[in-house]
């Protein structure tokens, strides 16, 4: 072996390889790395995914109603600041965080940054049913008990509870209407589920009637329903004009609101720094209301699911049409389909509806605020329940991004090292009223109190892993068809 050579030769471990050999081994690896990873990928490859752009308000009949066009938004926060409290969000999670904190501690500097302006996320854009309960309660029902169940219900009608005071107490203008809720059988199987679910109301104490044939048709005229269940809980509200109402409300009881400011990043520590794109704020106590968005700023990743929901809104409905479909109690309604639709009227005589499919986009993207092939679904949904409007109008389509989590239960609680990052995350689609309940939690948390809201049983509830990112799509898409087997949805 010549001088070169051995010079060429390096330690390696135990042994000795040429450097030559070393090169060639690091390319091997390195192409081997890329070539699985590329593989992997081959499977996270979602072509429905939109470009990775911050998604903006597409055409959405809350926000027009709303006039959010000419309301203020408010100047984003600059500069190196210091707070009392600091709420990322401004949607109801973070609202009501905000709401409930400056009347615990009126003297404490609170301050909520939202990315948008308040109501831009899921809050402003759902299909604005106010659930009474809460995803995951059925399933708590069965591990605790009748006794439990209820007492959890009882809780969660907190939402309701807060909606109203924020109208009545407030003068929060936001169309609520407190009509109960139906939920809709389609075929057979479904009807049994009705059934089920009917008794699981019953054994809980709730209220709630079956309805078929004539009671049914009393409700509303579709051919495509045949079983129904009235549940007298529950309402409907303009939810744009609720999230920026309650802004206004927590402005005016000293919270100092900034829009148009988007969070870059969090650096938690007893005291936390939160950097914005042209400022920084310090503070002992974070509240995270970010739901969907969580993961893109770190939270909650690899557990809570983006998952994205679109709704239209047709032409207001003349009399004769309204009479056609019999739907005179106004009610929110849902059907039993795992992919279910959810439709209810507006103030000015409009059905918005929602659902149909509820796409996951590759790597945890956001929705871009709309999607044809779902609104094309939705629409061949409408006039299929309600073949009577045949040749109606839809005025407008849009979408938004909400938290799932593989076991469909919300998480609210306290993380971080020095117990100083309070969430409310993953209601599962159901946040109008909820959120309410969980800003409430987060408040009292905060203050250290106990109560029948603390102890329920989302309270620092673990969300199961839900794999790899690159690998969610597949999860993603079994889950989809492990769940849509059956025709029904399960009891939640
Ligand atoms: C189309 C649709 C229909 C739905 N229908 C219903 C329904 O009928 N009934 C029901 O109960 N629930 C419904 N939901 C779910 C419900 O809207 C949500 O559960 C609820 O609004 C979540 O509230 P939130 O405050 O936790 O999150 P969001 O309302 O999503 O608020 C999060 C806020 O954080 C802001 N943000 C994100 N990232 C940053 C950042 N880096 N810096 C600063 N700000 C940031 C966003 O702009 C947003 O305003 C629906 C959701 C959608 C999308």
């Amino acid at each position: 072996m010549n001088q070169d050579a051995k010079t060429e030769k390096l330690e390696s471990g135990g042994g000795k390889i040429s450097r030559r050999a070393f090169v060639g081994g690091v390319a091997v690896g390195a192409a081997g790395a890329w070539g699985l990873s590329h593989w992997l990928s081959r499977f996270g490859y979602d072509p429905a995914k939109p470009p990775q752009l911050y998604e903006y308000f597409l055409d959405n009949f809350w926000f027009e109603a709303a006039d959010l066009e000419h309301q203020e938004i408010n100047a984003p926060l600059k500069g190196s600041q210091k707070a009392d409290i600091v709420i990322i969000g401004g949607g109801f999670t973070g609202l009501s965080s905000a709401y409930n904190l400056v009347q615990k501690f009126p003297d404490k500097k609170i301050v909520l940054l939202e990315g948008a302006c308040c109501g831009y996320g899921a809050s402003g854009r759902n299909g604005g049913f106010c659930d009474a309960g809460i995803p995951g309660l059925m399933r708590y029902v069965e591990k605790a008990g009748p006794e439990a169940g209820r007492k959890a219900f009882d809780g969660t009608m907190y939402g309701l509870r807060q909606i109203r005071e924020l109208v009545s107490e407030h003068g929060v203008g936001c169309d609520f209407e407190e009509n109960g809720m139906l939920e809709a059988a389609m075929d057979e199987e479904q009807a049994k589920h009705l059934e089920k679910e009917h008794e699981a109301y019953k054994s809980l104490g709730l209220e709630a009637t079956l309805l078929n044939g004539k009671a049914l048709e009393a409700e509303v005229k579709s051919p495509r329903y045949v079983a129904g269940m009235k549940f007298p809980y529950g309402g409907i509200v303009n939810p744009a004009k609720l999230a920026r109402g309650t802004k206004a409300v927590v402005e005016k009881a000293g919270v100092e609101v900034r829009e148009r400011t988007v969070v870059m990043r969090v650096t938690p520590g007893k005291t936390h720094r939160v950097e914005t794109e042209m400022g920084e704020i310090h503070a002992p106590l974070l509240v995270l209301g970010l739901n969907g968005y969580s993961p893109a700023l770190g939270f909650f990743r690899n557990r809570v699911m983006p998952l994205c929901s679109y709704v239209i809104a047709t032409e207001p409905l003349s009399a004769s049409q309204w009479e056609s479909i019999g739907w005179q109690n106004r009610q929110g309604i849902a059907d039993m389909r795992v992919l279910f639709d959810y439709q209810r009227p507006t103030a000015d005589g409009r059905i918005v509806i929602g659902g149909s499919d509820y796409p996951y986009y590759a790597n945890d993207a956001l929705s871009s605020g709309n999607n044809k092939p779902v609104i094309e679904l939705l629409t061949n949904s409408l006039f299929t329940t309600f073949p009577q409007l045949e040749g109606l109008r839809i005025d407008h389509a849009w979408g938004g991004t909400m938290g799932f989590t593989l076991d469909f239960t919300p998480s609210v609680g306290v993380l971080g090292e020095h117990k100083n990052i309070f969430y409310g995350v993953a209601y599962n689609g159901e946040g109008v009223a909820f959120g309410q309940t969980a800003g409430r939690i987060i408040s009292e948390l905060i203050a250290g109190e106990t109560s029948e809201l603390t102890n329920l049983f989302v309270l620092n509830h673990k969300i199961p892993y839900a794999g790899p990112r690159n690998l969610r799509i597949v999860s993603a898409r079994l889950q989809k068809w492990y769940l849509t087997r059956s025709s029904s949805k399960t009891v939640r």
